[in-house]
């Protein structure tokens, strides 16, 4: 066994809500500690899932997923080929980091940002270099060049970033691509870039066609709401695209996954009543926040982190009341994905409840 994977911390994923629930002895278990789409998925995947010709069962997959990446490169304005699908953007962490990575090689990020990262760092007996976020949680872009050296062969930047919710503009992105080595990739990872009010203003997606070592990842788990089916995906630069193409494996993204991804891409409406209950929630709880004093960070997500004295006891608290949000992510922090309105009331109920209990 590789000594990099023997003292390997594994990413613990959610338990599955009934059992959960069952554990809780809850009726109802509302999961917002995963920023899964609240409002579920596209009526339209499903029609054409069940479509999907069940003789083909026995049959490879499209290993270049053609109609999708036709759909996708339209939608982008991108090069078909400059893209390259995963298992979800989870499988595409993993295939660039061991793409890229060698033991002993530094890998850059802003922290705190996902986990992920850093796990897969590890297994390729990469070393992680964390530049802390500034005071107000966004990226410290001076401390991320002062910590450039030939040995840091990446830099991961989230924007939106999770945990945190906090997003960079696109000139100051470019502004620190620019001073990065073109030996070092520059991973963007776009995760939850649908629900910024400027997505279009904020992407990055154009930059691998201008910049060989900048990479663009996306995935269909949150604004799509196809969490389940697996999908994500990434934009390189024509220099990079080919090999990437070699070291993912030739079927990695079955038919079914494939025909769900095209049906939910083609539901922009969708999309756009997600991001805009999001938004109208993401206002609520803002707004929430202030009267309450609570701080929490700016957020052009779907989820909102904010910091609340004893945050482990509040979780604990709402937990037993049907609502579960993700802690662990730094002390007296709780980070909570932005739910339906009725959902976002009556936790805001049992929050304002819990504090006027506690003073
Ligand atoms: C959810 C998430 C992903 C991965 O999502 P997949 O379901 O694997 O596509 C990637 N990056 C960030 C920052 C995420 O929060």
């Amino acid at each position: 066994m590789k000594e990099s994977v023997r003292k390997l911390q594994p990413y613990v994923p959610e338990k599955p809500l009934a059992t959960l629930k069952a554990e809780l002895g809850l009726t109802r278990l509302v999961r917002l500690s995963a920023n899964e789409n609240p409002y579920g998925t596209s009526p339209k995947v499903a029609t054409a899932v069940k479509a999907w010709d069940f003789n083909n069962s026995n049959r490879y997959p499209d290993g270049e997923a053609t109609a999708l990446r036709q759909a996708v490169a339209q939608q982008q304005a991108v090069a078909p080929d400059q893209i390259v699908f995963s298992v979800g953007l989870d499988e595409m962490i993993a295939m660039v980091s061991r793409t890229f990575l060698s033991a002993r090689d530094r890998v850059l990020v802003s922290a705190p940002t996902f986990s992920e990262y850093a796990l897969h760092a590890e297994i390729e007996g990469a070393k992680l270099l964390a530049v802390p976020t500034l005071a107000n949680d966004q990226v410290d872009f001076k401390g991320l060049v002062s910590a450039l050296t030939p040995a840091v062969k990446m830099v991961w930047l989230c924007n939106p970033n999770n945990p945190t919710g906090t997003s960079e503009s696109l000139a100051q992105i470019e502004q620190f691509i620019q001073q990065v080595p073109a030996t070092t990739m520059v991973l963007i990872d776009e995760a939850y870039i649908d629900f910024a009010m400027n997505a279009a203003a904020l992407t990055a997606i154009q930059l691998p066609s201008k910049y060989d070592n900048v990479v663009v990842m996306r995935t269909f788990s949150k604004a799509y709401g196809l969490a389940n089916f697996r999908i994500g995906y990434a934009v390189f630069s024509k220099a990079y695209a080919a090999t990437m193409q070699a070291v993912r494996l030739p079927y990695n993204v079955n038919s079914i996954t494939q025909v769900a991804a095209l049906a939910a891409l083609q539901d922009q409406a969708f999309v756009r009543a997600t991001v805009t209950k999001n938004a109208a929630e993401r206002e609520a709880w803002l707004t929430f926040f202030d009267q309450h004093g609570i701080r929490y960070d700016q957020s052009d997500a779907n989820f909102i982190f904010f910091a609340y004295p004893d945050a482990a006891a509040l979780a604990e608290y709402l937990l037993h009341h049907g609502y579960s949000l993700r802690t662990g992510l730094r002390a007296d922090w709780l980070r909570l994905t932005i739910g339906t309105a009725a959902d976002g009331q009556a936790l805001r109920s049992l929050i304002a409840a819990y504090q006027a209990n506690a003073s």
